[in-house]
């Protein structure tokens, strides 16, 4: 597959990033089937995990998505441009003192984690028009969110504060047999009563993407996945069926051969224990793929896979072709993210997170989304 659209004037000796929107509309789909009695929201912040979150967010707004979640004001300023007034936009980091007109001009809504965000948005909505709010309590995640649940018993504060949303954030999703699972979910539903007694037709969301392959008592009325709709699986060791979404690949520059004995890279880390035919393409850690997949993690070629071989480099990584010798010409493309490897695959061999995979790719790779419309 060629992703190089030849009419942009771009260097060829970039990595390529090609985003399909439809296998990320799929994906959504797929949590609207496991959580069919709730709501599907999405989670677009950090710039949709490097998807692009106005690419991303206009396309699930077409496949129906009402409800985005992003990390700070000017992420849900970005969103709301691209899909407009219909959605409701919710901001996780909450507001700090200074933000009220950014959330004013967007309409976003503050998730209120701390007393003195409820204060600052009632404070808000006294002087102005200004948006409904979530409020965050903390189950054990102890990052952020409201510790006690207590504000809870004070129906006027929380009508004060428009909070239309209460929500908590699981620690342990990933992890499905983590006893936290079963605790969090517990705190919240008692949680959830006092709210829904403060509050009648407050709605109420616990689950991640990982959350919501816990099971129907995970879900209330909104979940809120990220990864999974990224094509990154919401468990550790989970086999979800879940499309890739993001195809990296890198072009090669050179093909060599080394022999027994020589050294491959920074720091000679990489020694030939038989001849073999190297390839170095135009991809390293300045783009964004991680210095630790170097002698871990591979790329794939015509069907064989070319390990990495030493250190990845700034600019450069070499990989072993000798299975797919004929194929490795100066130009042709190596894959490093798709259906193999997977960002699983990708995240394991540099011992990280799915999340940082999507996440580090940098500017420098050549970005272009397919499935825009529709
Ligand atoms: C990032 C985030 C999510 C999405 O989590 P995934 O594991 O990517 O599905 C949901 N809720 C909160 C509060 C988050 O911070």
């Amino acid at each position: 597959m060629t992703a190089h659209d030849a009419s942009t004037p771009t260097a060829l000796a970039r990595p390529r990033l090609t985003i399909d929107l439809d296998a990320v509309a799929n994906n959504w789909r797929f949590f609207q089937s496991h959580a069919a009695a709730a709501e599907t929201g999405a989670v677009v912040k950090a710039d949709a995990y490097g998807l692009g979150a106005a690419q991303v967010a206009r396309k699930l707004a077409a496949a129906g998505c009402r409800t985005f979640f992003v990390a700070n004001a000017e992420e849900g300023a970005e969103v709301r441009a691209a899909v407009g007034a219909e959605v409701a936009i919710y901001v996780l980091d909450g507001i700090l003192p200074g933000e009220q007109p950014l959330f004013r001009a967007h309409a976003l809504r503050p998730v209120l984690n701390t007393d003195w965000q409820i204060d600052l948005w009632i404070h808000a909505r006294a002087s102005g028009p200004a948006s409904t709010a979530a409020l965050h309590v903390d189950t054990g995640i102890h990052r952020l969110g409201l510790t006690s649940a207590a504000m809870l018993s004070d129906a006027d504060r929380v009508r004060a504060a428009g909070v239309d949303l209460v929500m908590s954030h699981l620690a342990c999703a990933a992890t499905p047999d983590h006893p936290l699972n079963a605790e969090q979910l517990a705190r919240f539903r008692s949680i959830a009563d006092a709210a829904v007694a403060a509050l009648p037709g407050v709605r109420l969301s616990l689950s991640n993407s990982g959350g919501v392959l816990l099971g129907a008592p995970f879900h209330f009325d909104l979940v809120r996945p990220g990864i999974g709709l990224y094509g990154g699986q919401p468990h550790d060791h989970g086999r979800a069926a879940i499309a890739a979404a993001v195809t990296l690949e890198a072009p090669i520059l050179q093909v060599s051969r080394i022999q027994t004995g020589d050294t491959v890279g920074y720091g000679a880390e990489h020694e030939a224990v038989a001849a073999c035919d190297t390839a170095t393409v135009a991809l390293g850690y300045a783009d964004g793929f991680l210095r630790m997949s170097g002698g871990r993690g591979y790329g794939v070629l015509a069907g064989a896979r070319t390990p990495i071989l030493g250190r990845v480099s700034m600019d450069l990584i070499t990989v072993d072709v000798t299975a797919a010798r004929p194929h490795a010409k100066p130009g042709a493309l190596i894959t490093f993210l798709g259906v193999d490897p997977t960002v699983d695959d990708a995240a394991r061999a540099a011992k990280t997170a799915n999340y940082e995979i999507l996440t580090r790719l940098g500017p420098r790779c050549v970005r272009r989304h397919v499935g825009e419309a529709g």
